[in-house]
């Protein structure tokens, strides 16, 4: 099922432009379109590719090549241009189109044949297959503009070049979602707390999204409306998807409390889809008429792709349903994150991370649980949630903060691990994980740069889709990895707050 918050993938394109010259003559223009034609094919083929592959018309002038890219520009299905010089295009050609292009770029450094056939190679076929050169010429350009881009080399037959190209796409995707996202919150930022808060302004300018606030009784309101009909058949949807706890079925003595969860998921789906949300926020302190802090309805929403943040928390909500968007499709879940606890017996060390309620059951290594307890925070009755623990395997962690120049993008590589025993009195879903490379560089490195306690925890996506988005959308990204020392990390974060204070606009 595609989820409400989802655009098919299949809707989306990227388009392969291929730059060449008219001084080689027809018949060698001829063999750029075929060949170029099946390159972009064999992309598309692959199946590794979030998106389809459109090859449009070999350029050989800088009107066509500025066209191309306007068109490129206005297509709202293009979510990137490819680019390749399979003969030498003089790149004075494509200053024009470059300095107009506004979808993200990659430069494909491939050829049309894997072997060279050494004992027929004559002049012809040195001027058809020249990217060798034709490509350093159009790089040039490109960093002469200073062009934002990946650069990937190799042939299109190599899985490892093709999963190059797809983490690209997928960011591409995450940089669509953002340019059209809207965003409500019900409530301001939890009080007094630093790292949620941030510069709207700045965030729309930078990645596009537009952050709003309601009053939250605005949804209650909705919350309130929803017929009993729609709660019936959201009830009986728990009943065949989770193990829910006997006190919640309809012959349980707290089956009201089920219902009135299943009354705000149908309330909040409804906000959102009535006024185009793909990501929300919620603030414990601002419950306004709700009985229940949401909870349940929270964690489905996530798992059908809505970008969520707790206490007000938007930046994250938007990280969420960014990597939501790039993570489509993929194996492995994606959850708003919280780094709670540590397990800080040497050889052992482990962080358990976990929210009030809100974590994502596309992480689940099994049926979830649907239970009720109670919860100190908030005021309110006792909220219904899933309970479950994550699936094991590597993945990531990231962060957004906002040091008030810039926003800066943190992420820790992690392997998930199951918890070291059963968490019988744990009333929440949770995640355990190893961060690389060990939990003491790791937190002195995540605590030096300033990343948040919030986070996005995925195993879809990964550091490679990371680097290519923060490309794409020009904002600083600190990673934390295998070969990552706290004094190196220390020395980074200098180099690049120089780096991001020249690279600024004045
Ligand atoms: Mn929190």
């Amino acid at each position: 099922m595609t989820a409400p918050a989802e655009t098919p993938h299949e809707t989306r394109e990227v388009w392969f432009l291929t730059g060449s010259q008219q001084l080689y003559g027809d018949e060698t223009l001829r063999q750029v379109a075929d060949q170029s034609q099946a390159i972009a094919k064999d992309l598309d083929a692959s199946g590794a590719l979030p998106v389809k592959v459109v090859w449009r018309p070999a350029l050989t002038s800088s009107s066509a090549i500025h066209a191309a890219v306007l068109e490129a520009n206005a297509a709202p299905g293009c979510v990137g241009v490819i680019t390749w010089m399979h003969t030498f295009s003089p790149a004075k050609m494509w200053i024009t189109a470059l300095d107009a292009l506004r979808k993200p770029m990659l430069h494909l450094h491939t050829q049309a044949g894997v072997e060279l056939p050494w004992s027929s190679i004559d002049m012809d076929f040195m001027n058809l297959n020249q990217a060798a050169h034709g490509d350093r010429e159009f790089g040039f350009v490109a960093a002469r503009l200073g062009v934002a881009r990946k650069v990937v080399a190799g042939h299109v037959s190599n899985p490892a070049v093709v999963a190059r190209v797809a983490a690209w796409a997928r960011a591409a995707i995450g940089v669509a979602e953002l340019r059209s996202l809207r965003l409500t919150r019900f409530g301001d930022n939890m009080r007094d707390v630093a790292v949620t808060e941030g510069d709207k302004v700045e965030a729309q300018l930078r990645f596009g999204v537009s952050v709003n606030t309601y009053g939250v009784n605005d949804l209650v309101a909705v919350v309130d409306a929803i017929a009993d009909s729609e709660v019936d058949s959201l009830v009986a949807e728990y009943l065949d998807t989770y193990d829910v706890a006997p006190e919640l079925r309809p012959e349980g003595e707290r089956h009201e409390s089920l219902r009135y969860g299943a009354r705000i998921e149908a309330g909040l789906r409804a906000f959102l889809t009535d006024g185009g949300f793909r990501a929300f926020t919620t603030n414990f302190q601002d419950l306004g008429g709700l009985r229940q802090l949401p909870g349940l309805a929270v964690q489905r929403l996530m798992a059908d792709g809505y970008g969520f943040g707790g206490e007000g928390d938007w930046k994250t909500s938007v990280l969420l349903r960014t990597t939501k968007a790039m993570a489509q499709g993929r194996p492995g879940g994606t959850s708003f994150m919280e780094d709670y606890t540590y397990h800080l017996v040497p050889g052992e060390e482990k962080i358990l991370g976990a929210h009030m309620l809100e974590v994502c059951p596309s992480i689940a290594s099994r049926r979830p649980s649907l239970e009720i307890h109670p919860l100190g925070i908030g005021d309110r009755e006792d909220p219904v949630r899933l309970r479950f623990t994550a699936a094991p395997g590597p993945g990531i962690v990231v962060g957004i903060s906002d040091l008030g120049d810039r926003f800066r993008l943190t992420l820790n590589e992690i392997d998930v691990v199951e918890p070291d025993a059963d968490l019988p009195r744990l009333p929440v879903a949770c995640a355990v994980w190893e961060p690389r490379p060990n939990l003491y560089t790791s937190a002195e490195s995540w605590l030096l740069a300033g990343a948040p306690h919030h986070t996005v925890l995925s195993a879809a996506v990964g550091v490679e889709e990371f680097r290519d988005l923060a490309e794409m959308v020009a904002t600083e990204l600190v990673v934390i990895d295998a070969a990552t020392t706290t004094e190196s990390l220390r020395q980074e974060l200098r180099w690049s707050a120089a780096y991001h204070r020249l690279a600024a606009r004045l």
